[in-house]
């Protein structure tokens, strides 16, 4: 059984635990390596590596610091394959996904290289005569990554390729179910050229890794994705750091009655039952214009019932196995709250036998404010709500407490138009479903989602500081604000 190392300072090192925990492919429970069970003592071994490779890292230029990224993303590429693989055995999402997964690491850090070349600050007027003014970026120092298994590649490559271009150095924390991901991440980083001390990778728990990197003195930024309550909990605890938090949703598609149904009926399946439905922006409720919901049930469940579970490795499976035992039991739980709050439309149960499957569920004639339409489940359980008119889906939509992503299907254009004001969320879709965000977008939500905006143009935002500059080239002593 491989046994996998820490990465701190540039060296691949044992925890001084000495003890090790497993990772597991959720589509058979075989144990695939066994990984480093750190605590606080390896978190300050990694963040005095960090920062002592900050000042070489944060002073070189940007655009040199963007052909190592480059390296990456080329190195990524050509180990698409693998990656992709490696990412449906250990997390579980059929191998299409993976591939996607490794694809959206390639995206986001070609992009981020050419942020090398810009990094834009602005330059205004002054109020003063012979006096200069504008802006520019800085790091923020050490960051503090931590990140979730559901997209074990993609996510850690988001945040650490912006904060790498801004020049900070950084101390990551993988989730505990995809650690072997993460590893082969970091490995492709050292090739590609990523200076000694410059990323520092530390696996282990929440409590013995996570909270010191959250409440470390020196680590500067938290970069979180993850579930709402975590999220929270860093809010509390990080203290004067800054802090990005990407957390969960309960996102809903809108199906008006003038919409294209089997265009919904696609937009529905990928975005309740693709990867599992184990997606931030999943889509978990479906808000159907009460004179079409019949026919959309009908189109929906005959395509559903052909859904095939299985190995996501398996060319034949349409929906891979959940993350772990905890993930089969929680989608347990809600479908049998489900049977209460509304009426089963099909699945409803866990699949017996090794692996952590559960049939894809559907529950009708939900009210608004039960708890299967109002709590995140990530797991494959859609519930669909009937509504009369357009200004009702809306109030449905906006009814929970998250706001990451969201859809409306409708061929009314003032309809479509409204809905891109009034849905409270990151994201709408317009005539599509509620996943498939690209690397150069903002990525992010409103309300209990967090509001951060991790890639595309704001990507870097999150790990620089905009410093302002003034530049008195009059000669004498000029007071602003007209003091004499
Ligand atoms: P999670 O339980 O919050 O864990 C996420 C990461 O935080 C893991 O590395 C975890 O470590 C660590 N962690 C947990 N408690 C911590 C603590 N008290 N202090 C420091 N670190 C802590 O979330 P998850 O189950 O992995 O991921 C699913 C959630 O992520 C869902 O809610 C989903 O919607 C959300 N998500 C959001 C986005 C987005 O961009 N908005 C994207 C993907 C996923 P261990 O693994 O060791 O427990």
């Amino acid at each position: 059984m491989p046994i996998y190392k820490n990465y701190i300072g540039g060296k691949w090192v044992n925890s001084k635990t000495g003890k090790t925990f497993p990772s597991i492919n959720p589509a058979n429970e075989k144990v695939i390596g066994r990984f480093q069970l750190s605590d606080s003592r390896d978190v300050d071994a990694a963040v005095r590596a960090a920062e002592k490779a900050f000042k070489q890292w944060s002073e070189t230029p940007p655009p040199a610091r963007g052909k190592i990224l480059l390296n990456i993303a080329n190195i990524l590429r050509k180990e698409k394959q693998r990656l992709g693989k490696l990412v449906t055995t250990e997390m579980g999402k059929v191998l299409k996904e993976g591939l996607g997964d490794a694809q959206e690491a390639i995206d986001i850090f070609e992009y981020m290289a050419g942020e090398g070349r810009r990094l834009f600050g602005r330059t205004t007027t002054s109020e003063l005569k012979n006096k200069s003014c504008f802006s520019i970026r800085i790091p923020v120092g050490i960051v503090g990554v931590i990140t979730p298994w559901n997209f074990p590649i993609a996510i850690p490559a988001w945040k650490m390729s912006a904060a790498l271009i801004t020049g900070n150095t950084i101390v990551s924390k993988p989730s505990s179910d995809t650690p072997l991901c993460a590893v082969e991440l970091v490995k492709i980083m050292e090739e590609a050229g990523v200076p000694k001390g410059v990323v520092n990778l530390v696996t282990g728990s929440a409590d013995n890794v996570g909270t010191p990197i959250v409440k470390h003195r020196k680590i500067d930024c938290i970069s979180f994705t993850g579930s709402r309550s975590t999220g929270e909990f860093i809010a509390k605890e990080a203290g004067l750091k800054k802090v990005g938090l990407e957390l969960g949703g309960k996102n809903a598609i809108i199906v008006m009655d003038d919409a294209d149904i089997d265009l919904a009926v696609e937009g529905i399946l990928w975005g309740a039952f693709g990867t599992t439905g184990q997606r931030c922006t999943a889509c978990s409720r479906v808000i159907v214009h009460r004179k079409i919901k019949k026919v959309l049930e009908r189109k929906l469940l005959s395509r559903v019932r052909k859904l095939r579970l299985g190995d996501g490795l398996s060319k034949k499976t349409d929906v891979g196995p959940l993350i772990n035992k905890a993930a089969l039991e929680k989608s347990r739980k809600y479908a049998a709250l489900g049977k209460r709050e509304g009426k089963l439309l099909c699945g409803g149960s866990a699949v017996p036998g090794k692996g952590f499957f559960f049939q894809p569920t559907i529950f009708t004639n939900v009210k608004p404010r039960s708890k299967i339409a109002q709590e995140e489940i990530f797991g494959p359980i859609l519930s669909i709500t009937p509504v009369k008119n357009f200004d009702e889906a809306i109030k449905v939509a906006n009814s929970v407490e998250y706001g990451l992503s969201s859809s409306i299907y409708t061929n009314n254009i003032a309809n479509a138009f409204k809905a891109m004001q009034k849905i409270e969320a990151g994201i709408t879709y317009i005539n599509s479903s509620t996943i498939g965000a690209e690397a150069h977008l903002p990525f992010g939500g409103v309300k209990g989602s967090g509001h951060t905006r991790e890639a595309g143009w704001t990507g870097i935002e999150e790990f620089s500081h905009e410093k302002v500059i003034y530049v008195d080239y009059s000669g004498k002593l000029q007071k602003a604000q007209g003091i004499d």
